[in-house]
């Protein structure tokens, strides 16, 4: 018979975090309900939309068609081949509801949806009401309703058609590591009356998250680098699978410890309704993407998997002296390379210049066809503006020569709040970058 999926998400929520701050959630998930974290489950790129598009489609963000905002001949986000298509092509119920409309994932940056994506949308329900910094609609805490929606989608379809429902909320986890534990008591009854109410018997359920801290004082650390790479991630499979096919909960309890990815996670979506993708990039070597119900090979490397060395959580990593040459030349090509980015802009935002490097280290020298290289992990500070970058640079030497190349993303590792307003029309992509020259932040 069909089993029905549920996933319900936490944005910016470590592992550790979750286990820091959701104690008896955690015990109940893990020890009563028999969730299988994943220890080594690792992002591949920036923010929510850099794990929602891999954990969606199979795919980088830039190996699908334009969605940006503000681009040229762009599409709207419909044109991506989103997993809940196939289960709606299936006969499933869909449903998608993000909580903070002005932060949504496919909305933000990107250009959202010309049509509604899934038969239960609650973006225009948070439209409609008043958007405020509080946690609560009059009476009622945001999350409860959140909550509420999931499981009265759970139950009002348990007779007629199997589920997939995907809930990701924002405002409660974003800004602060602490006030997710407000959320506890809710989340415990949810995960309570589903569980002992009989109402997950068909039901994969998962409980994730798409990134730990991004910003803010504990991501300065480096326990904080490594939490933002390792986001919560735990699915709890319903009796029937683990009967019917106990090898599924063997090897998903065995990929708990190895390296996984949100490509992973699309592998497994796609397995749970047999379907196999006919665009996924074709493996040339290893499968960048494997569904976690068969066995992920002990020795996979963050290359196998298809996570950038920026990204990597299991890399070894030597400290070089920050004030040294080779650190400077790669914080000054960073800058340079930011600079670059913001060049169309000049008349909006400032020309940044290089405060001081705040960290640097190097893995271990490689080569790859032949040619010697070396990434270095560098964190910065600019100015105007006191912004924290923090980037992988890949370094090539070559007849005596180096040549530097900025690997996958750039972290902005401290807040931009207001700083990057004056772009946000003319180049979402931007705000990461640009100070602008409005005296307004
Ligand atoms: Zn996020």
């Amino acid at each position: 018979e069909d089993i029905s999926v549920l996933m319900l998400g936490f944005d910016s929520t470590s592992r550790l975090n979750f286990m820091r701050k959701l104690p008896r959630a955690y015990d109940y998930l893990t020890k009563t309900m028999g969730a299988v974290v994943l220890q080594g489950y690792n992002i591949v790129g920036d923010a929510t939309a850099g794990a929602f598009i891999p954990m969606l489609t199979g795919h980088f963000e830039s190996e699908l068609p334009n969605v940006q905002r503000k681009k040229k001949n762009s599409q709207f986000v419909d044109v991506y081949p989103l997993i809940w298509k196939q289960y709606k092509k299936k006969g499933y119920a869909t449903l998608f509801a993000e909580d903070m409309p002005g932060f949504a994932a496919f909305n933000l940056r990107l250009k959202g949806f010309k049509e509604q994506p899934t038969d239960h949308y609650m973006r225009p329900f948070w439209h409609a009401i008043d958007e405020g910094p509080t946690f609560c609609y009059r009476s009622v805490p945001k999350h409860v309703m959140m909550f509420d929606y999931l499981k009265e989608f759970q139950l009002a379809y348990e007779s007629s058609r199997p589920r997939f429902g995907f809930t990701f909320l924002t405002q409660i986890s974003h800004d602060d590591l602490n006030i997710i534990e407000l959320v506890e008591q809710d989340l415990l009854d949810l995960l309570r009356g589903m569980y002992e109410g009989r109402h997950l018997e068909d039901t994969i359920l998962v409980v994730f998250s798409d990134h730990g801290p991004r910003y803010g004082n504990m991501r300065e650390t480096l326990q904080g680098k490594m939490e933002e790479r390792l986001p919560f991630m735990s699915i709890v499979l319903p009796d029937s699978i683990k009967h019917n096919h106990p090898e599924v909960l063997k090897n998903l309890q065995s990929n708990a410890e190895k390296l996984s990815s949100p490509f992973d996670m699309y592998a497994t979506l796609a397995d749970v309704i047999g379907h196999h993708d006919p665009h996924l990039p074709a493996p040339n070597g290893p499968p960048r993407a494997i569904s976690l119900f068969t066995k992920i090979p002990a020795n996979r490397t963050c290359q196998d998997a298809g996570i950038e060395t920026h990204w990597c959580a299991c890399l070894q990593w030597k400290s070089i002296p920050p004030e040294g040459s080779v650190a400077m030349n790669v914080a000054q090509f960073l800058v340079r390379h930011i600079n670059a980015l913001t060049e169309p802009y000049t008349s909006l935002c400032h020309r940044l210049s290089l405060l001081n490097v705040t960290h640097a280290e190097a893995a271990e020298p490689d080569d790859q066809n032949g040619i010697a290289y070396t990434d270095v992990q560098i964190t910065i500070v600019t100015t105007p503006g006191q912004a924290q970058f923090e980037a992988t640079v890949h370094m090539t030497q070559r007849l005596g020569n180096n040549s530097l190349t900025v690997t996958s993303d750039i972290s902005r590792i401290n807040k931009y709040g207001h700083q990057s307003d004056c772009v946000l029309d003319q180049n979402p992509e931007l705000r990461k970058y640009c100070f602008c020259r409005t005296d307004k932040h």
